[in-house]
């Protein structure tokens, strides 16, 4: 690649993106905590989506020392519905590091933004880059799709040693002066034009010298391994009333609903069926007299990263006397009761459980 083919990559993206303007409220932002925001909701998540939570956190924690004193239940229930939880965690982790450890400022050096928890070498380059102009370039899915089709390189690009080749090459075409708008631009270059399906290349500024193009064949890039087919598990909740209360409980461990709120559950080899065992698994002992479970629901599902979940939920109606005998035992280990509407307002549950509470509530 010679001096002329990395300046008219770079002409060609910072005309289009000056011919195509994509406004977004944190577009042309120079604050680092609302560009971090930003960056960190959108992470897996679709701009459509992500806009109005940006909006929310805005209103709410208008700076990292407002994030740092919000309690971590309140953080997780405006984070409800936008899923991979530990980036709300991360977020408010972050934050209680800046106003504790840097008295309130945003760190303005690549290493400090990269050493942040939950920030990577994407959003640390967009960070540095859009709010301080230092020249770190993104790669994000949108960045591998042009460079693959643009250069035609059959790198998997979710092997960690090509990963290291795109963002060198990145790094050969970012713009020196520009970082921040160079960036911008071959992202939103990536999300209008060179998109994932039917690309528009008929309009496309770097058509004349883009390999993929002239093979006939940008579909074919960015090349992938195959994928792991996901693991099923099936979950099965038990929604505990005893009068107008039911019980939740704060999920621990290091997975990715840690923090968040649940009903007692079982994991079945089926999804629904709930069997001598399983009613073993619930009531070690005798199964406290007047205690049946109600009709399974529907089937809920929810795709992770490496899982496929699919959960039914079945209603147990405990009556008063026997509270003392279940609860804080076996899987009621930890629970708490609430009324409907605190299990509403109060709490914030894997994407699953809403679901199903929506349907209820
Ligand atoms: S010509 Fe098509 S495939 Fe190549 S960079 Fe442009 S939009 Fe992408």
């Amino acid at each position: 690649m010679n001096e002329d083919d990395v300046s008219f990559f770079r002409r060609g993206l910072l005309g289009w993106a000056a011919r195509n303007p994509r406004p977004m409220p944190w577009k042309g932002e120079k604050d680092p905590y609302k560009i971090w925001l930003s960056e960190v909701i959108l992470q897996q998540t679709r701009v459509e989506q992500g806009m109005p939570y940006y909006e929310k956190f805005v209103k709410a924690y208008p700076d990292a020392r407002a994030l740092a004193g919000a309690p971590e239940d309140e953080v997780l229930k405006m984070w409800e519905g936008l899923g991979y939880y530990s980036r709300a965690r991360n977020l408010l982790n972050a934050a209680r590091y800046i106003a504790d450890e840097r008295n309130g400022v945003f760190p303005d050096k690549y290493e400090d933004i990269r050493a942040l928890k939950g920030v990577g070498d994407y959003t640390a380059a967009a960070i540095a880059s859009f709010a301080f102009n230092l020249p770190y370039p993104v790669v994000d899915g949108n960045v591998y799709r042009v460079l693959s089709r643009y250069f035609a390189l059959d790198a998997a690009t979710d092997l960690s040693s090509s990963k290291k080749m795109f963002a060198s090459l990145a790094g050969k075409l970012l713009h020196p002066e520009q970082p921040g708008a160079f960036n911008q631009a071959i992202m939103d270059f990536g999300a209008l034009c060179c998109t994932p399906a039917q690309p528009d290349c008929g309009n496309c500024p770097l058509k004349q010298r883009c390999l993929a193009l002239v093979k006939g064949s940008p579909a074919d890039y960015p090349v992938r391994l195959k994928k792991n087919a996901k693991k099923e598990r099936f979950f099965l909740y038990l929604v505990v009333r005893r009068g107008d209360k039911i019980l939740i409980r704060k999920r621990a461990g290091r997975d990715i609903w840690n923090g968040l709120y649940e009903f007692p559950f079982i994991e079945t080899t089926s999804a629904g069926e709930l069997t001598e065992t399983d009613i073993r698994a619930i009531f070690p002992g005798e199964v406290p007299a007047g205690i049946s479970p109600g009709e399974p629901s529907g089937f809920y599902r929810q795709t992770l990263t490496h899982r496929e979940i699919t959960a039914v939920f079945r209603e147990l109606i405990v009556p008063d006397d026997i509270h003392g005998e279940y609860l804080g035992e076996g899987i009621f280990s930890g629970c708490i009761e609430t009324d409907l509407a605190g299990l509403k307002k109060n709490f914030a549950f894997p994407a699953i459980i809403s679901g199903f509470l929506k349907k209820i509530i």
